[in-house]
């Protein structure tokens, strides 16, 4: 299911001349540039921006923070037409609105929050013509009133946003959404596009259905977050353990998730307590004060909100840069969902997960509760609990984080590290002689005749005193204190990875007990080694992602914008994120630029607010840099290394390639390092236009670089993996760019023999 799309439509452009009305990248580049200061297109943005202007229905999935705005946002302002979008939340279209109207866009919302008066005015815009989108909510949409509005100025196309909605088997389904349906009886010659950042077959197989898009462009996106810092850290004591993360992202934005609400008060409480500006928030709360608390929040006057899952639909703030689990949540659906709230803005954030076992009984509780009012208990039931095994599974298996993720949600995922997870970081390190530690917990199971569970084995094994010990005579047993140094939580964690392993089973009932298997055998026969590893025990790190994004970022002067940001949204009356994105405040702090010239050249600062902030913007970078003597005007990106040359190809690597070897076996074969074969590779294939670059290659990684390279050129692989959101590795962006270069090669060769350019004839 991954990224068909991209194969899909990539390439069409270039190959099919004519048809209805062609899109010009340029149209599109100039205006994103004139209303938000960007200066290229994410992945996928490009194709749905022209389904939305050629008026092809569309279903676009992309993650939180992918951008999907921008998609429904540039096609009415591009053809000059007037477009429809409909939003849930109220909260939402203000921000939405807020932030296009401080870039002069023109937007304006229909909802039961506006002031006397304002919702005619907004009727008179779109009778004029004055609007490129307006929002609705779905309620008011097929009202008489709004039809009649419609039938006097018709609507090009109509945006379902967070379109799961619409469907019962995503987790925020809402009644109103259902009469969508009818847009297309109503509206047949205005096209429809549908966003959602859910990934399940089954909620995009709904939207289709329900809101009856006749043949639309699937549009779906990578999952994985190359932003997000996933880290699954056991809970010791969970207050500590959370204070230490809040403190490590002082004054910024952070949420944390607990299972009740009672758990909210309390941890708010002590975080208050501690300094913190910490509110709790949950569905109890007075509808009042949940509004003044999320106000709170967006208006950067509370950096920590401590809720329950009741929070976060409404949430727009971008410059979320930690999510905290205090407790496990209950599927990885719900994991995805929450930590995807963090790093909206593209920009580094950090997940952390504290998770208990003891978490697992009480969600199953919690889940058969619910299930009593349900329609089908049982399967319900099920159903969840099988979500709830996953979940469990997740937390407890020492593998990448990032990798595990896109798996779940049907992607593979080819990078051999992500640099962005506590298992890739290295926070774990192999437990010493894990062979003989898994030994001795193995036999210790069989010795108890397969008849106990994990609390048990640990006791034994730890030579505890305890009752259903000396009761047994387990304490007579040869593997009685066998483990005594580990810890309580050590033999546990061991324990449960021999599971996650298939070392070892646990019988699935009420009180669950440890059995062998074939595979316990061979370790215990010493036919198979095995690996544990344990918590490393220094102390957190900074990632790469963080060295990055703060790199060249002068601190004090990111601090100094932030406030002036806050005080003009507070002039404004809107949220801060919404008038500027982290990521332009770091670019100007680390840019510094001091004329209007070089401010126009940060991505995020489009015209209308060159003109509405440029001049104070300069003024105080300018007193800045005077104060700490700092230069000025410097460049934009980090210089990176050139897209290398082809370099030297020795006839027996050339000969294995022919043969169709992999990277590694040529490596090995010539003794050779990774990387150097990846050189010769490059200029194999570059020299051989006919050789299969899918060979070493897969296809869709093909499809995704050529993409990249043709918003972005060859000259440099940076820009490349960048606009792949990093996940691409730079050696597969090499061995593809080679290729390129090739073709590149043939075409001017061709057009110089049809003599359009001789100059440019490769020497
Ligand atoms: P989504 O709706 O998919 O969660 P948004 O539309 O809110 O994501 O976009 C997330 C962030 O990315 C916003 O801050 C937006 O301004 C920014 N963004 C979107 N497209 C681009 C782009 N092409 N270049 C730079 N920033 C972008
Ligand atoms: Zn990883």
């Amino acid at each position: 299911m991954s990224g068909e799309s991209e194969t899909r439509t990539s390439r069409a452009p270039r190959r099919t001349p004519g048809g209805a009305r062609r899109v010009r990248p340029a149209d599109i580049l100039a205006t994103i540039r004139r209303f938000w200061g960007f200066d290229r297109l994410r992945p996928l943005q490009f194709e749905a921006i022209r389904a939305g202007i050629e008026r092809r229905d569309s279903l676009v999935v992309m993650p939180t923070g992918g951008g999907k705005s921008l998609c429904y946002q540039v096609p009415p302002v591009v053809v000059g037409r007037c477009d429809i979008v409909v939003s849930p939340l109220i909260s939402l279209m203000k921000d939405q609105v807020d932030g296009l109207r401080a870039c002069g866009y023109p937007a304006a919302a229909l909802h039961s929050g506006l002031p006397p008066g304002e919702a005619t005015r907004v009727e008179q815009d779109w009778l004029a013509g004055r609007l490129a989108l307006l929002f609705v909510a779905p309620e008011r949409l097929l009202t008489p009133r709004f039809v009649q509005l419609l039938a006097r100025r018709s609507a090009g196309a109509f945006v379902v946003d967070e379109a799961h909605c619409i469907s019962h088997w995503g987790h925020d389904f809402r009644p109103e959404y259902r009469k969508l349906g009818q847009l297309r009886a109503w509206f047949p010659h205005a096209s429809i596009h549908a966003f959602t950042a859910t990934a399940t077959q089954r909620v995009r197989e709904d939207i289709v259905r329900q809101l009856r898009l006749r043949d639309p462009t699937l549009l779906v996106g990578r999952f994985d977050r190359p932003n997000l810092v996933y880290r699954v850290v056991r809970q010791r004591e969970r207050d500590t353990q959370v204070l230490e993360i809040v403190r490590r992202h002082r004054n910024e934005a952070v949420i944390i998730y607990c299972i009740s609400r009672k758990e909210t008060e309390e941890l708010a409480a002590f975080l208050k307590s501690s300094g913190i500006r910490a509110a709790c928030y949950h569905a109890g709360l007075p509808p009042e004060q949940r509004r003044r608390i999320q106000d709170a929040f967006s208006r950067e006057r509370l950096d920590v909100i401590v809720a329950t899952v009741a929070f976060g639909m409404g949430i727009d703030r971008s410059d979320v840069r930690c999510v905290i689990h205090a407790s496990m949540p209950k599927s990885i659906e719900h994991y995805q969902q929450e930590t995807g709230r963090a790093g909206r803005d593209g920009l580094e954030a950090e997940c952390v997960l504290l998770y208990s076992p003891a978490d697992v009984p009480r969600w199953e509780y919690l889940i058969e509760r619910s299930a009593e009012n349900a329609e089908q208990p049982e399967q319900v039931t099920r159903n969840m609990l099988d979500l709830l095994v996953q979940m469990q599974r997740y937390c407890e298996a020492v593998r990448c984080r990032h990798k595990l993720l896109s798996e779940y949600f049907g992607q593979a995922y080819q990078a051999p590290t992500c640099g962005a997870c506590d298992v890739c970081l290295r926070e774990h390190e192999p437990v010493p002689e894990a062979t003989i530690v898994a030994q001795k917990i193995l036999s210790c199971v069989a010795r108890v005749g397969e008849r106990f569970g994990i609390r048990h084995i640990v006791q034994v094994l730890r030579g505890a005193r305890s009752e259903a010990i000396l009761r047994h005579g387990h304490d007579k047993l040869s593997t009685y204190s066998l483990l005594s140094e580990c810890t309580e939580r050590d033999l546990d964690s061991f324990i449960r990875q021999l599971l996650g392993q298939g070392l070892l089973d646990r019988t699935r009932d009420e009180y669950p007990v440890l059995k062998l298997n074939a595979a316990s055998w061979e370790v215990l026969r010493g036919q198979r080694p095995v690996r544990l590893w344990q918590p490393r025990r220094a102390p957190a790190r900074p990632t790469p992602q963080d060295q990055k994004a703060w790199q060249g970022v002068d601190r004090g002067l990111f601090e100094r914008l932030r406030a002036l940001r806050r005080r003009w949204a507070d002039q404004a009356g809107v949220p801060p994120f919404v008038l500027f994105s982290d990521a332009t405040l770091r670019e100007i702090a680390r840019v510094r630029p001091t004329s209007p010239d070089r401010l126009r050249r940060i991505r995020g600062i489009g015209e209308r607010k060159l003109e509405d902030y440029g001049r104070e913007l300069l003024e105080c970078i300018r007193a800045y840099c005077i104060e700490r003597d700092l230069p000025s005007d410097l460049e934009a990106d980090s210089p990176s290394p050139p897209a290398p040359r082809p370099g030297p190809l020795p006839p027996e690597a050339r000969r294995r390639f022919e043969r169709g070897e992999t990277i590694e076996q040529v490596a090995r074969a010539l003794g050779r390092a990774r990387s150097t074969v990846v050189g010769y590779l490059a200029c194999y294939l570059q020299t051989h236009p006919a050789a299969p670059l899918e060979h070493w290659v897969d296809p869709e990684t093909i499809e995704r670089v050529r993409w990249a390279a043709e918003r972005v050129g060859t000259e440099r692989l940076r820009p490349i993996y960048e606009l792949l959101g990093r996940a691409v590795p730079y050696d597969e962006i090499r061995l593809v760019v080679a290729r390129l270069s090739t073709e590149a090669d043939e075409q001017r060769t061709c057009d110089a023999d049809a003599g359009v350019s001789d100059r440019d004839q490769p020497g």
